[in-house]
């Protein structure tokens, strides 16, 4: 089986650079090369004012061989969000694909930070799960979102809940459902602590039980990270029984068999 999608990048990486061919084109060079021909540029929403969409259009014109996706993933940055979905909105038609994430919990805590570990040593792990979780739901329900991504990134440095989440996980997920979103397979998990794919296989099971569609995707924070562990991935997508994935074009999803 050969995936062909990444539906996570991010060429700005962790900074504001605006988009130019000289950023974008060893993007679509490193997707060529590594058989990638249909994938979604999705840097954070702090970052829109570096996303322009001439320049995602001059790349798709370089690059005709190549499907290239406007994106953006939003997320609910205490400072930055408002302006990011305001602009999500103002610009969704030019948007092919918003995906939505959760990166802060109670009281501002940007909890994914690599230096975060030891503040979940201090916390209480099963209420930072359930924040976690409700904040999940929140983005859900907010709208202007087409696939949810790395759904239990919480689990990040590997502190797991002593508390069963059965019942919270199951609301989250018939709410994807009932909004009809999609869920990514991100591999990036796999070079986090956590060491494991997000999300977790008993997610996954849960997912395919309710209907739920699937993105492959890296997270990729460079051009060469783009599709990372895809064969591992799509073993571990035969394993489940997965035929097909998914993919984005004006926020209209189509269905792909493998
Ligand atoms: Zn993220
Ligand atoms: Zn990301």
């Amino acid at each position: 089986m050969q995936l062909f999608s990444d539906y996570h990048t991010h060429p700005q990486g962790h900074r504001l650079q605006p988009y130019s061919q000289s950023l974008l084109q060893p993007w679509a060079d490193s997707a060529r090369e590594f058989g990638l021909p249909d994938i979604a540029l999705t840097d954070h929403d702090r970052y829109h004012e570096g996303i322009d969409f001439d320049e995602i259009d001059q790349l798709r014109t370089a690059n005709p061989d190549l499907k290239i996706r406007a994106g953006v993933e939003l997320d609910n940055d205490p400072v930055h969000s408002s302006a990011g979905r305001k602009w999500v909105e103002q610009n969704w038609d030019r948007l092919d694909f918003v995906l939505g994430s959760v990166h802060f919990l109670r009281g501002d805590w940007a909890f994914d930070h690599a230096q975060e570990e030891a503040e979940f040593a201090r916390r209480d792990v099963n209420e930072v799960y359930a924040d976690y979780y409700e904040r999940i739901r929140a983005m859900i329900a907010s709208g202007f979102v087409d696939c949810m991504s790395h759904l239990d990134l919480v689990k990040i440095f590997g502190f797991r809940p002593t508390k069963d989440l059965s019942e919270i996980l199951d609301a989250v997920l018939s709410d994807i459902r009932a909004a009809d979103l999609a869920m990514e397979l991100s591999t990036a998990g796999w070079r986090k602590p956590v060491g494991e794919l997000y999300p977790s296989d008993e997610i996954i099971r849960r997912a395919i039980a309710k209907g739920i569609s699937f993105t492959t995707a890296s997270d990729a924070h460079s051009h060469v990270q783009q599709g990372e562990n895809f064969e591992r991935l799509a073993k571990k997508i035969t394993e489940f029984g997965i035929r097909e994935v998914c993919i984005f074009e004006r926020h209209q999803r189509q269905v792909v068999a493998l």
